[in-house]
């Protein structure tokens, strides 16, 4: 069997039926074998599109795009998530193919066109629950939507889906369309791929892995492929930004891996977003609210209380990264000691790895930007005390405090 049927053969056989009734309806109804379908069972069907595959009747470009579809639909269920681009319509500027990426040279030869024209961003239900989020924004709000599949990093702003989720070929092109081309051109604003390894479900674990030995060029440009070192989960892969990009002409992605059969789908998706700094983060944080005084005192009750309430608690002001007394108290929601961290020394210090996951300088645990607040009970604490009181405080079980020197 040609290797080209088999793979096609391959892609159909996880087709459900109305993939299997689509891909029957695409042949020409002159074609004896389509003139009778309903009523048939998904096993029937199959066999029928195996036949119509072996005798050339059915394109290979419709089983691509049948099964690049399907892929990207796995992965929203598997989420259990709605698209935030669900209402925007999705054309493909050219003919597209897609192809499980595995070493057959004649099937990853296929060029393939990641451009994904969409239209102005829609004010959907997604998009207004970030614009709650970031009620005042630098960026108006109805311009924002979610990535909703990889982890991001607070430090870029997803701006627009320039290609969804498609199967990794060697050979891609793609081109901005002129509303992405325009916001590329302003300052801050960059192309970024994210590649990542589907399970046979189709779903994954939202983070970024890059396929074994990968080297890519973009316009016949190396681009640099970075690992990240996490002390907790030692190296991993992040964005990759790609630089020579041509904002207004087609352009050339080479891609090269080493695929192993059977082990999964290696997907790139690739995405326009705007670098954020620290100010930009804060001003958000701000926004957010305080964390109320009440609930910092709650907090130091439950501590002291597992004591005796006579008991004092002493914590430092220092701000653990910068030593330094601290101006913006911060604490992460999901946090439970008492002690806070400096807010723009901790952006600031992140902000130089701009893709290493966020982490609690004092509890090393995994923290979300928007779990971020300024706790209200220690702002009041640093504006009271005096710089000849030292850096810390003896707290007592009601909240009330005194330096301790
Ligand atoms: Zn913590």
């Amino acid at each position: 069997m040609a290797p080209m049927i088999a793979k096609l053969k391959k892609m159909v056989e996880g087709f459900a039926k109305p993939e299997l009734k689509a891909l029957l309806r695409s042949v020409p109804k002159t074609n004896a074998a389509v003139k009778r379908i309903t009523g048939l069972r998904r096993d029937e069907m199959k066999e029928k599109c195996f036949e119509l595959i072996e005798n050339g009747d059915i394109l290979s470009k419709t089983v691509f795009e049948l099964y690049k579809k399907r892929t990207e639909q796995l992965v929203l269920k598997q989420f259990k998530i709605g698209t935030p681009h669900a209402t925007v319509e999705q054309t493909l500027t050219t003919e597209s193919t897609a192809v499980v990426a595995e070493d057959d040279k004649e099937c990853q030869e296929v060029p393939i066109d990641l451009s994904l024209s969409l239209s102005p961003l829609p004010s959907c239900s997604s998009a207004d629950v970030v614009a709650s989020k970031l009620d005042c924004s630098v960026i108006s709000a109805g311009d924002q939507i979610e990535n909703n599949f990889f982890v991001g990093s607070p430090f870029y702003e997803l701006r627009a889906v320039i290609s969804e989720f498609t199967p990794l070929q060697s050979l891609m092109t793609f081109t901005l369309t002129p509303e992405h081309a325009a916001e590329f051109t302003q300052a801050g604003f960059e192309i970024q791929v994210r590649f990542c390894k589907l399970n046979s479900s189709g779903s994954f674990n939202g983070e970024d892995a890059y396929p074994p030995k990968l080297k890519l060029k973009v316009n016949g440009c190396v681009v640099p492929i970075v690992q990240l070192y996490d002390e907790m989960i030692d190296l991993t892969a992040t964005p990759v930004t790609l630089c020579h990009i041509n904002s207004f002409r087609p352009n050339r992605l080479d891609v090269s891996w080493n695929a192993r059969r059977g082990d999964g789908i290696w997907v790139i998706s690739m995405y326009l977003v705007k670098m954020l700094t620290t100010e930009d983060l804060l001003e958000r944080m701000r926004c957010k609210g305080v964390r109320l005084e009440k609930a910092t005192i709650g907090m130091i009750k439950n501590k002291i209380g597992k004591k005796a309430s006579d008991s004092m608690y002493i914590v430092s002001v220092r701000c653990p990264i910068g030593k330094a007394r601290m101006s913006l108290a911060c604490r992460a929601l999901s946090c439970t000691h008492v002690r806070c961290f400096d807010a723009r020394t901790f952006l600031e210090s992140q902000e130089k790895h701009p893709f290493s996951p966020l982490r609690c300088p004092l509890c090393c645990k995994r923290v979300d930007f928007d779990d971020l607040r300024i706790d209200e009970y220690f702002q009041g604490i640093l504006e009271e005390l005096s710089p000849k009181d030292g850096n810390k405080i003896k707290i007592h079980f009601d909240g009330t405090w005194l330096p301790d020197n």
